[in-house]
């Protein structure tokens, strides 16, 4: 076995672990495999072992890999902190982007997404910690910025995201609590991305429905 076999077996073995002890099912945590700063070699591999949906975190980064793997049918997702300038690489070649935090960048996504592609699935990401120097919309502003983006006929707004410090586990439940609240006046709000390599545990007994793996699966980043 190669060690991009090994560690994607180890991954969902602990993500189906993680589901059956929180008496979920496993099918309702999906794997995305960040691959920023790996090489697309590494994509295929993990591709030809089933793995469809990878995250990249820089635009142009990840548009150089789509180049090379444009043979492949990856459906992928845009993680990274994202600026106006940006959107539309990203409306017109990702198929979800799951770190929307104002409205001005949802705003110009939809108008950017093409016609002849369905609309973008979006999550919007959410500052947990409460640190001012970190992206991600502020808790208490979560409920209007979905309002907002929810209407926007080229986005389909999914969900929230975040990336909590290292062992605030509790931000899982707080986010779990906050897309509740969102979904008693937001219909069709299914998504939870959140969970990495080293507490993606916590993050699905919580309630991810998708965790975002990249050093557990590749390796450390180069
Ligand atoms: C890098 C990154 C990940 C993956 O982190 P690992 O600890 O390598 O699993 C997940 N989400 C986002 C937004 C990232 O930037």
């Amino acid at each position: 076995m190669t060690q991009i076999q090994t560690n994607l077996l180890s991954v969902r073995r602990r993500m189906a672990a993680a589901a059956q002890s929180a008496l979920r099912s496993p099918e309702a945590v999906c794997l995305l495999a960040v691959s920023k700063k790996q090489p697309a070699d590494a994509i295929r591999e993990a591709y030809a072992l089933g793995q469809r949906d990878f995250g990249e975190n820089y635009v142009q980064e990840g548009m150089d890999k789509q180049k090379q793997l444009s043979d492949l049918s990856i459906c992928w997702h845009f993680i990274g902190p994202l600026q106006r300038n940006k959107t539309r690489e990203v409306a017109e070649n990702f198929q979800w982007v799951h770190s929307v935090d104002r409205l001005i960048v949802a705003e110009r996504l939809s108008a950017q997404r093409p016609d002849h592609l369905p609309p973008l699935q979006v999550c919007l990401q959410v500052n947990v910690d409460d640190e001012d120097s970190k992206s991600g919309c502020a808790s208490d502003e979560v409920e209007a910025l979905a309002k907002a983006v929810a209407g926007l006929p080229r986005l389909t707004l999914r969900g929230l995201m975040c990336i909590p410090k290292p062992g605030n586990t509790a931000a899982f439940t707080e986010l779990a609590k906050t897309l509740q609240q969102i979904q008693a006046t937001i219909s069709g709000l299914d998504t939870l991305s959140m969970g990495m390599s080293e507490d993606l545990e916590p993050a699905i007994a919580a309630g991810a429905t998708w965790v975002r793996i990249g050093t557990a699966l590749f390796g450390a980043r180069q």
